[in-house]
């Protein structure tokens, strides 16, 4: 072997945020062992610490250079474009590139603590001669039943499965052991999050025109990916966008690459597992599944399952866009609107333009899909910088449901009180319960009343770490905070004013739930929602039961918004579409957009045309009114001309700088600090807000104050901005968090 060959030296990262890469030399024994995107255990100070190789070295100037102690797992388990990946996050998104790496890796697969499952596996060692089960049946007719069914396995199987399957112990097992008709070995056994599901091999559906169209313009991307641009396929809900993601994943794996599959962690429902997995039976491993509720030892063996190159589909959350695939052909990212697709925490990363950087270093196609797209990729796809496909009919020709505007202004004279239902709208529901159809209840906002107020001195009760008013739940009887958690119980009179004039205001679902099935006692009434859903299997014991027609009508919050395919469902009720609009949010409007067209797009799904009614104190207001007459085009227009008018996405990048202390003058004097450093560092061609207490002043116990920045020239911003934070010493009990491209300015 050729002495230059071999690695003298590694330029490693080590998982502790240090902000420096290190040099180290590699002892003669690792060196075959050691390449770029290894894992490696370092000696760090006076510990060890886990460490990723950046890259291989003839030779280094560091000083008092310390040999690596130990190679972690087999072989390289970042890949060359990931590693280029990591560094563009951590410039893009002004993070350390370390904390980009604990993001790539999932934790089981860092620290390598995890192993695969070892199970007993029953082998043949040769055909066993009928005769000699004959003769076996007398004696031992437990070993003969044994010996049949082991003679009729096409594949070696589980122990435990095969005897669990004929209730036969271990003894006849043994005994066929010790005639030497059999072996039992300890192997590596995946742990199969979906073994349970009931998977059904589909082909290919037939597509319409307008689908075909959209397929044809992937398939010219999958043959010349060099040159391709990101492609936004907008198709209307119910157009039949998932077959052609489908019939494109055929594509890019007839060319021997592989996908990936981001959808919104509330849409991988058991239902979008089943439909990927129940087309691509090539293999039992073929595709992989990622998501937050994996354990660790599924999570591990999903990883390794990608990373050998079993498993060539990946579908999975928003960290799915790092899936260690090889040959990567294509990247869907479904609901590419979805703000889920945005990590709140660091990197402060957005999936979907990850994606898209991702397909640029390793060369593959990128396909967003929504019906409601965001702002930015529309206007990028007006622009020629995406290609557009459009889908503007559902599937079997049906028809977009209708949709009626309720004015609860209206409702509010004639009811004397706010309405939880608006005449039309039960009259509706009652309708749908005679003709057995199903009916879908939305809200945004759980809980029974959102605050409980005093009605002599007109104080609410607010969390004491957060400030909002906590929200009554009725089945535990208590006052809850939907930010940090806190309980308390639910004070007989007044704190404040000692008086017996408590009242409960405001309504989320469980109100909902409650009432509704108070006024229809005759249907069955169930609640979906993030206190309903606690146990791991309600959610898809609920979605089951509801499919079967189990339930008439369901009451949820965007758990129930978004993706499923309910045929029986041909209403749809918004209780109150006002909610997402009076944030102090520049998104406020487009919010409310996609979700009335996400919650209506549940109507009418089958047969009959569905009808939706729209609930709502400002019936005029645009998002409302385009979303009415499904008219995509027309609140694009709106919304980006109140965009640009404002310095807004996707004119200017925004970057939101939170300053945090659970000192209210030391959060102040650090934002105001900073903010003078800011004007002499940035240039004039930046927009530099003042610090100014955030929408939610304090949260957690710690009080917030923001600083707000605008500009193009979001690479150099990002550089400006890391500088002057690390010259900038800040106090030990405040936090500064950068959000570049930030999805929550509350
Ligand atoms: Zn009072
Ligand atoms: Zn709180």
């Amino acid at each position: 072997m050729a002495a230059l060959a071999r690695p003298n030296y590694v330029r490693v990262i080590i998982d502790r945020a240090i902000h420096r890469e290190l040099d180290y030399l590699v002892p003669d024994s690792l060196a075959p062992q050691v390449d770029v995107g290894s894992r490696v255990r370092v000696p760090f100070r006076d510990r060890s610490a886990l460490a990723t190789v950046l890259a291989v070295l003839e030779k280094s100037d560091a000083r008092g250079i310390r040999p690596v102690e130990a190679i972690v797992g087999d072989g390289p388990i970042l890949s060359t474009q990931l590693l280029e990946l990591a560094k563009w996050m951590s410039t893009y998104y002004c993070c350390p590139v370390e904390t980009v790496i604990r993001s790539l890796l999932p934790q089981v697969v860092r620290k390598a603590q995890v192993g695969w499952k070892k199970q007993l596996v029953v082998h043949r060692t040769r055909d066993i001669p009928a005769d000699e089960i004959e003769k076996l049946r007398k004696r031992a007719p437990r070993q003969a039943e044994l010996a049949e069914a082991i003679n009729g396995l096409p594949q070696p199987k589980l122990a435990a499965a095969l005897l669990r399957q004929l209730s036969l112990d271990n003894q006849a097992l043994r005994g066929l052991v010790k005639r030497g008709w059999v072996e039992v070995r300890e192997e590596q056994v995946a742990r199969d999050p979906h073994a349970e599901d009931h998977i059904l091999p589909t082909n290919n559906l037939a597509l319409n025109p307008e689908q075909a169209g959209a397929l044809r313009i992937v398939t010219e991307a999958l043959n010349a990916p060099d040159t391709a641009r990101p492609i936004l396929l907008h198709g209307v809900t119910g157009s039949g966008k998932t077959e052609i993601y489908l019939q494109a994943i055929r594509g890019t794996l007839d060319k021997g690459h592989t996908a990936i599959v981001l959808v919104p962690e509330i849409s991988l429902t058991p239902q979008t597992v089943e439909r990927f997995k129940g087309r691509f039976t090539d293999h039992p491993d073929m595709v992989a599944v990622l998501h937050s509720h994996l354990s660790e030892g599924e999570r591990h063996d999903e990883w390794h399952k990608i990373h050998s190159g079993k498993a060539r589909i990946v579908i999975g959350a928003r960290s799915a866009v790092f899936a260690p695939l090889k040959q990567l052909g294509l990247i869907v990212v479904d609901e590419e609107h979805e703000s889920t697709y945005k990590q709140e925490d660091a990197p402060r990363y957005h999936a979907r333009d990850v994606a898209i950087v991702r397909a640029k270093i390793e060369k593959c196609v990128v396909l967003l899909g929504s019906a409601t797209p965001s702002l930015e990729s529309y206007y990028n796809a007006t622009r020629g910088k995406y290609r557009l496909a459009t889908l503007t009919q559902r599937v079997d020709e049906k028809q977009m449901p209708q949709i009626r505007i309720v004015d609860l202004r209206q409702e509010r004279r004639k009811q004397k009180t706010a309405a939880i239902l608006s005449e039309k709208l039960s009259t509706a529901i009652t309708d749908r319960l005679e003709k057995r159809e199903q009916s879908i209840l939305f809200l945004n906002r759980r809980g029974f009343s959102t605050s409980l107020l005093c009605s002599e001195c007109g104080e609410a009760r607010n969390c004491p770490n957060c400030s909002v008013a906590l929200t009554f739940h009725r089945q535990i009887a208590r006052l809850s905070c939907h930010l940090c958690g806190h309980t308390a119980a639910v004070p007989k009179k007044c704190p404040e004013c000692g008086k017996d004039a408590l009242i409960y205001a405001g309504f989320g679902t469980e109100k909902v739930e409650s009432t509704v099935s108070h006024l229809f006692p005759q249907a069955v009434v169930r609640r979906m929602d993030a206190d309903s859903m606690t146990r791991k299997e309600a959610y898809r014991e609920t979605l089951r039961n509801f499919r079967t027609g189990k339930i008439d009508i369901l009451v949820g919050t965007q758990m129930i918004a978004k993706g499923l395919h309910f045929p029986n469902v041909t209403l749809v009720g918004i209780i109150n579409a006002d909610l997402a609009l009076h944030l102090p949010d520049f998104r406020a409007g487009e919010r409310t957009f996609q979700l009335l067209t996400q919650v209506a797009g549940r109507a009418g799904r089958g047969e009959v045309r569905g009808e939706v009614f729209v609930q709502t104190y400002t019936p005029f207001s645009p998002s409302i009114q385009f979303a009415r007459h499904h008219d995509f085009s027309g609140y694009f227009e709106q919304e980006l001309e109140f965009r640009e008018r404002c310095d807004f996405p996707p004119f200017k990048h925004a970057v939101l700088i939170t300053v945090r202390s659970g000192h209210e003058g030391r959060a102040k004097l650090s934002a105001e600090t900073l903010v003078r450093r800011l004007r002499e560092s940035l240039g004039a061609e930046f927009i530099l807000g003042d610090a100014a207490p955030a929408p939610l002043e304090k949260l957690q116990g710690q009080f917030r104050f923001h600083i707000l920045i605008r500009g193009e020239a979001i690479m150099r911003l990002s550089r400006l901005l890391r500088e002057t934070l690390d010259k900038l010493p800040f106090p030990e009990d405040v936090s500064v968090a950068v959000d570049v491209d930030p999805y929550q300015l509350l």
